[in-house]
């Protein structure tokens, strides 16, 4: 059997109708930046997150660029975030002149540690940028609760967890500004890039309708240095169709992790994820901890099971990141996390037979592994 890590084909067939309509008529009107669908879709994916204020841009990273951008970070601040999440949360602290300062994550779920942020803060740290990672919101309250106290801003990246929630509250409404991508793979995608940034500030709200528009307001009057990162009305059209079935393909998602959970819970090797009761989890990526990754790896590939690894190298020790001084040790839970973690193929429409035989092969090759004992100590 084949199991690819992502198949979109049959939620594509449920909104199939809607969009060929929908691109239709930005065809016919010629409205491809910033169509009236583009502004439609704002203020639906706003009323999603249960926020008041929202604008569409070029991509998640632009998102997350032009958040700190609008809180005014520049050279000589420090942004905070997690050693273990996508390079593009660090790279907007780079675009900005500002230096990223990496903390390290919690055992259980992956995100940053609170604890480790608190010893992180100097008198030059302006904004804080917790990662929902995989699909699970990070530890929001001790996280603004510290922020608060500094007088730090809270940047949401919640790229991987449109529509997870935290005691109750939308990912996208918890810190002053969110930023979300709909790159393709993510549980909210369009054909081809876009991002959101999403925020309750009204101030931040205007600003950042400037910034993604040359910096103007109206058409020629240009307030200040703004950037060309619009939502394309396309887009919008094709994630306007996709949005109000987002929870039930989240519920869908869920569903399969649960049946991963049940097959996967005997083996003593394997760490499936750990869920805080106080969330839910998204499960834009279902992520399990394996022995001897690396081979499993291949060997779950040689099986037909399209395996992918979110990540295999922590962002401090990245190469791009060297000038930084970080070294090994710096980031202990990051760097073997980032040593075992494993993403298993995840999509709404999975099928039973599909994590049945994904299990079953996870199964042989690490339970292979430890009969085999000392032989796999050397890989
Ligand atoms: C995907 C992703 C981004 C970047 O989004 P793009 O739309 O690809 O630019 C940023 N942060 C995280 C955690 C992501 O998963």
């Amino acid at each position: 059997m084949k199991v690819p890590f992502i198949d979109f084909r049959e939620q594509y067939y449920v909104v199939r109708d809607q969009i060929d309509a929908g691109l239709k008529k930005v065809f016919e009107d010629g409205t491809f930046i910033l169509g009236p669908q583009e502004r439609d879709f704002e203020q639906a994916f706003a009323r999603y997150c249960e926020a008041p204020y929202a604008v569409g841009v070029n991509s998640g990273t632009d998102a997350l660029y032009l958040a700190l951008v609008a809180l005014n970070v520049g050279p000589g601040d420090e942004v905070i975030l997690p050693s273990f999440t996508f390079i593009a949360t660090a790279l907007c602290v780079s675009y900005t002149g500002a230096k990223p300062v990496f903390v390290d994550i919690e055992e259980r779920t992956y995100n940053i540690d609170p604890d480790k942020f608190a010893a992180a803060i100097t008198p030059r740290t302006k904004v804080i940028i917790p990662v929902h990672i995989y699909g699970q919101p990070a530890d929001i309250n001790q996280i603004t609760e510290l922020a608060k106290r500094h007088k730090i801003a809270v940047v949401e990246d919640a790229c991987q967890a449109h529509g997870a929630t935290y005691q109750g509250r939308k990912t996208g409404s918890l810190g002053d500004i969110a930023c979300f991508s709909f790159y393709p793979t993510k549980s909210l995608g369009g054909c081809g890039d876009g991002g959101m940034i999403v925020t309750n500030n009204k101030e931040i709200y205007e600003k950042i309708l400037m910034l993604r528009d040359y910096g103007r307001q109206g058409r020629y009057d240009h307030k200040i240095k703004g950037y060309n990162s619009r939502l394309d009305t396309v887009q919008a059209v094709v994630l306007a169709a996709k949005l109000p079935h987002l929870d039930q393909w989240n519920r869908m998602r869920n569903d399969v992790a649960v049946q991963y959970g049940q097959l996967l819970k005997n083996i003593d090797s394997i760490i499936t994820p750990f869920l805080e009761k106080d969330r839910t989890h998204v499960f834009q990526t279902y992520a399990v901890r394996v022995p001897n990754r690396d081979k499993v790896c291949g060997q779950m590939k040689n099986r037909g099971v399209d395996v992918l690894i979110h990540y295999p190298i922590a962002l401090h020790l990245q190469e791009a990141y060297a000038d930084l001084g970080y070294k090994r040790g710096d980031c202990p839970v990051s760097e073997a996390v980032a040593d075992d973690i494993l993403s298993l193929p995840i999509f709404p429409h999975m099928k039973k037979e599909q994590i049945d035989y994904v299990c079953a092969a996870l199964r042989e090759l690490v339970e292979n592994k430890q009969r085999v004992g000392l032989r796999a100590i050397d890989t």
